[in-house]
């Protein structure tokens, strides 16, 4: 049977390939595939306003129902941070210099507890929203470890796989993770309308 298609409001490859992983029942394709080059100001205060505003943005230009995910680290001893700055947090978008300006911040400091959140918007051409979110909760490591998943992965030891994300395998990191929780709120309550 053919899958539907759903579009995914990110550029991000590693987030497509992960929510691809997670949604076998569609055809997640990211906008920039479907020849859409534009960026999307995320301009919101919080999780839930930069996925609402790209979802909203996406689907309104292609017309079809869309996903996006806003997500990030917060560290419990920087107050949350840097959260929903997460992507650019060392101002260069690369996560090597996100990962050492992390683990910097965090030197003098005895509480290394953090969390990844992830808010997930689906926004259909009714203008209609449905929302969830998802958490994982560990601690941010000393330095870092492996090579797998992206982001801060390799600096986050999660309570859940009693590992490092950046040892973990995919299947591991989809099981426990922010996003997987996130998705699995968005399908119960896709399923429930
Ligand atoms: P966004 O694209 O604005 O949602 O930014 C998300 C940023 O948060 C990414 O660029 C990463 O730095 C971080 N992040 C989100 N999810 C993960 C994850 O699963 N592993 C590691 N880092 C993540």
């Amino acid at each position: 049977m053919e899958r539907k298609k759903l579009v995914l409001a990110s550029g991000n490859k590693h987030k497509i390939k992960e929510i691809a992983e997670m949604l076998p029942e569609f055809e997640v394709v990211g906008y920039k595939d479907l020849g859409f080059d534009f960026e999307i100001e995320e301009n919101g205060k919080t999780f839930y306003d930069n996925a609402l505003i790209k979802a909203k943005t996406v689907c309104e230009q292609l017309k079809l129902p869309c996903l996006a995910d806003d997500s990030g680290i917060c560290v419990d001893a920087l107050g949350g941070a840097p959260g929903i700055y997460s992507a650019r947090y060392a101002g260069d978008g690369v996560d090597e210099h996100n990962n050492e300006l992390l683990l910097k911040n965090l030197e003098d400091k005895e509480n290394r507890k953090a969390k990844f959140v992830c808010c997930m918007v689906y926004y259909n051409t009714d203008g209609e929203i449905v929302t969830a979110t998802g958490e994982t909760h560990g601690e941010i490591l000393f330095a870092p470890q492996g090579e797998n998943g992206f982001g801060y992965d390799p600096i986050f030891y999660s309570y859940d796989l009693k590992k490092c994300m950046g040892v973990a395998s995919a299947e591991e990191k989809n099981s426990v993770s922010h996003r997987f929780r996130a998705i699995e709120g968005i399908k119960n309550k896709l399923k429930a309308r």
